[in-house]
C-alpha cells in the first residue's frame, strides 16, 4: 500500500518540482507514494471562478472562501477516505520528526494550502483541518510548505532511504542534534579528521559521536534536551 498524497492548490504547476527529483522523485516513480494536485480554481462555481473574497470585518488582503474549499475538499477527500486533512498554517502546530513519522505510517495525506491572508475559519472547523506550520514565519503560500512536510514524509517511507540506519540516527530522532561527520581528505587546510574517528574502536567511536551530539544540543537547542529520552540510544 502507498503513501497517497492529494494536495489543494491555486498552483498546481508547482508540483512535482522538488519532489519529482532525487530519493522522492525516483520513489514517485516506483510507485512508492502518488502525488495529485489539484486546482482548487476548478470548484468554484461562478462566472469569473473565483476563489477568494474580502475579509469581514474589513483589512487587508483577500481570504479563500469556504463554500469552494468544500468542494474541493469533498471531491479529492470523500467520505471513508482515511487520510488526514491538513492545512498549512503558520498558525499551525509546529511540525516534527515526531509527527512526520507518524504521517508516513499512515495512508497519506490531503493537504490545502493557503494563498492570500489564509482560509475562512469556518472550513478549518467544518472540514476539522489539521494545521501545521513548519515555522515562525510567513510564506507567500502553503505550497513550499507542503513541499517541506512531503519531503519530510516520502524519505521515510519503505525502502526509500537506502541506508535505514542513517534515518534512525539523525537529528530530532533520538533528541538529539546529529554528531558532526567528516570525510577523506584526512586534511583540509591543516585540520585533521578527529583521532577517535579513525582509530577504529567503534565502542569508543559511538561514545564520541554521543558526547559531541549532546555537546551540540546543550549549545544550540537546549529545548531539545529537555525533553530527550533517558535511555541511551547508541549504535
Ligand atoms: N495572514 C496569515 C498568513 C498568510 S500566508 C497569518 O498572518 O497567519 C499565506 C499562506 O501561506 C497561508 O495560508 C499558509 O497556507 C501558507 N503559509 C505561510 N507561512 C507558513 C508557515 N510558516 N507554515 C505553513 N504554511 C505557511
Amino acid at each position: 500500500m502507498s503513501f497517497r498524497a492529494t494536495v489543494l492548490t491555486l498552483y498546481p504547476e508547482m508540483f512535482p518540482a522538488a519532489l519529482g527529483l532525487s530519493l522522492a522523485g525516483r520513489a514517485l516513480e516506483a510507485g512508492t507514494w502518488s502525488l495529485e494536485a489539484v486546482q482548487i480554481r476548478d470548484f468554484a462555481t461562478d462566472r469569473h471562478r473565483s476563489v477568494d473574497d474580502t475579509p469581514a470585518g474589513g483589512g487587508a488582503g483577500m481570504v479563500m472562501r469556504a463554500d469552494v474549499l468544500a468542494r474541493a475538499i469533498d471531491a479529492a477527500s470523500p467520505e471513508g477516505d482515511l487520510r488526514p486533512r491538513l492545512l498549512m498554517s503558520p498558525r499551525g502546530r509546529p511540525l516534527t520528526q515526531e509527527r512526520v513519522r507518524e504521517l508516513a505510517a499512515g495512508p497519506g495525506a490531503v493537504i490545502l494550502c493557503g494563498r492570500f491572508e489564509g482560509v475562512d475559519q469556518r472550513i478549518i472547523d467544518a472540514r476539522q483541518l489539521e494545521e501545521i506550520s513548519i515555522g515562525d514565519y510567513i510564506l507567500s503560500g502553503g505550497e513550499v510548505a507542503a513541499h517541506v512536510l512531503l519531503d519530510a514524509i516520502v524519505r521515510l517511507l519503505p525502502g526509500v532511504m537506502g541506508n535505514e540506519a542513517s534515518g534512525e540516527e539523525e537529528s530530532f530522532e533520538n533528541g538529539l542534534l546529529e554528531h558532526p561527520h567528516y570525510t577523506r581528505p584526512q586534511e583540509f587546510e591543516g585540520l585533521p579528521i578527529p583521532e577517535v574517528l579513525t582509530s577504529g574502536n567503534h565502542a569508543k567511536i559511538a561514545k564520541w559521536r554521543r558526547a559531541e551530539a549532546e555537546k551540540l544540543t546543550a549549545e544550540r537547542r537546549p529545548d531539545l534536551m529537555a525533553k530527550k529520552p533517558a535511555q541511551p540510544v547508541t549504535k
